[in-house]
């Protein structure tokens, strides 16, 4: 079989890819995934009783950037929403992620967002440029609310000490003195109204794609010619693991319905120092489904092994010392472009992949453009 691209991967990095040079450069392509759905994690599907769940994980899409979120939104309508979350320990729920509101709780009085920054600085442990997650989080808040909400979450979620990540791991979740209690900060957050997957469906229906699912790269690679290939899956694997595996770290997911409306207060309760589970969501107040039950779904960290889901790559500095190995291995395949999460070995959301995406589809065009002149 010849294709002008093959695509391994029908996530993010792969549909966006697929559809700008379908309809764009107008090359036949061939989307595989070893999967049987598309969307990647991002995928969704109704359960039993019709809720919409996103079936690996929590998927809050935000954004700063027009050009990306007016790129997906010709394939959905949105559907604006203000993610809460909350954390419980010490046997209650607190306002998370850190706020003014949070910090009223634990004075157990009303306070201001002075007296809180006043407090926050004789708290701090200054540290001028944060070398890991432990240093990011006790130089704005201090030890006794990264004892409280960072640490053992942190240890739970990657099985390592957050002294053992980098910045950006526990960096990404913001610190405010004001009573903004959103749990992201991008100015827009919203879901695809009727799912990702109706998204990507919409994304990849086009008479110059092709996409076979539960189709894996490997067993496929010598069957089809390609003019260019798109790669999204684990870059360690590519290479077949020459230089030792990337570290990754999975996840199990346990769900369970209720005969109720609503079972818990918001969308996600975050268990920082209970349980083995991290965090447990209730996805339905996200997504705005009217359904008398509802699902919710824990969410247990796990080691990662061979053959099993690499949920996440691991952001510390002896992994990204071996993924810069099998980058420059990457960097000399010239027909190869290596797109997205696993691809590149970044802990990226799902607006930064697309991103990714996009600017990688210029240089593909350059180069289509500059063989067919
Ligand atoms: P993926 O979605 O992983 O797609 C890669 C695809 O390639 C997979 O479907 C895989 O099956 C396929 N593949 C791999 N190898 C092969 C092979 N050899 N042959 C065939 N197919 C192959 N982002 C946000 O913006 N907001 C969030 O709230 C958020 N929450 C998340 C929660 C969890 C639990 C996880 C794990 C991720 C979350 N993300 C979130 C990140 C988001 O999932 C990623 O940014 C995005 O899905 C990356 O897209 P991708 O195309 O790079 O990779
Ligand atoms: N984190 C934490 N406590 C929390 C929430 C997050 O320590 O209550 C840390 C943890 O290390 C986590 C990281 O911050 O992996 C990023 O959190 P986020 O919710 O963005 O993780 P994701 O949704 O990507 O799993």
């Amino acid at each position: 079989m010849k294709v002008d691209l093959l695509i391994v991967g029908a996530g993010f990095a792969g549909a966006v890819l697929a559809e700008r040079c379908a309809s764009q450069l107008g090359l036949e392509c061939l989307v595989l995934d070893r999967r049987h759905h598309i969307g990647g994690n991002s995928y969704d599907a109704p359960d039993e009783s019709g809720i919409l769940l996103h079936v690996y994980g929590p998927h809050y899409f935000r954004s700063n950037s027009p050009k990306i979120i007016d790129y997906l939104g010709q394939f959905t309508e949105w559907h604006p929403v203000e993610y809460k979350i909350l954390s419980w320990t010490d046997g209650r729920y607190w306002q998370f992620p850190i706020n003014l509101n949070t910090f009223e709780q634990l004075l157990g009085r009303a306070s201001t967002s002075e007296e809180m920054e006043r407090t926050l600085a004789e708290w701090r442990e200054p540290c001028p440029s944060p070398r890991n997650s432990e240093e990011v989080i006790v130089s704005q808040v201090g030890r006794q609310l990264y004892d409280k909400f960072f640490r053992n979450y942190t240890r739970k979620q990657w099985g390592r000490d957050p002294a053992e990540l980098d910045a950006s791991v526990c960096g990404r979740i913001p610190v405010r003195t004001n009573r903004d209690d959103r749990y992201l900060s991008e100015s827009f957050q919203a879901l695809p109204k009727q799912g990702y997957t109706a998204m990507f469906e919409r994304m990849l229906h086009h008479q110059k794609i092709r996409v076979e699912l539960g189709a894996d790269f490997r067993q496929w690679r010598d069957k089809v010619e390609w003019r260019h290939l798109v790669y999204t899956g684990m870059v360690d694997e590519y290479f077949d693991h020459c230089y030792g595996d990337l570290p990754y770290r999975s996840l199990r997911f346990e769900r369970e319905s209720f005969q109720q409306e609503f079972v818990q207060p918001v969308m996600q309760v975050n268990y920082p120092n209970d349980h083995d589970y991290t965090r447990i969501v209730e996805i339905k107040h996200a997504t705005g489904q009217k359904l008398p039950t509802t699902t919710t779904v824990r969410e247990y960290p796990a080691p990662y092994e061979r053959g099993g889901e690499a949920y996440y790559p691991i952001p510390a500095p002896a992994a990204q010392e071996l993924y810069s190995k099998y980058a420059a291995l990457a960097e000399a395949c010239g027909d190869v472009s290596f797109v997205g999460r696993l691809a590149t070995y970044r802990y990226y959301n799902m607006d930064q992949v697309v991103g990714m995406a996009l600017v990688e589809f210029e240089k593909i065009a350059a180069k289509f453009s500059s063989k067919s002149s």
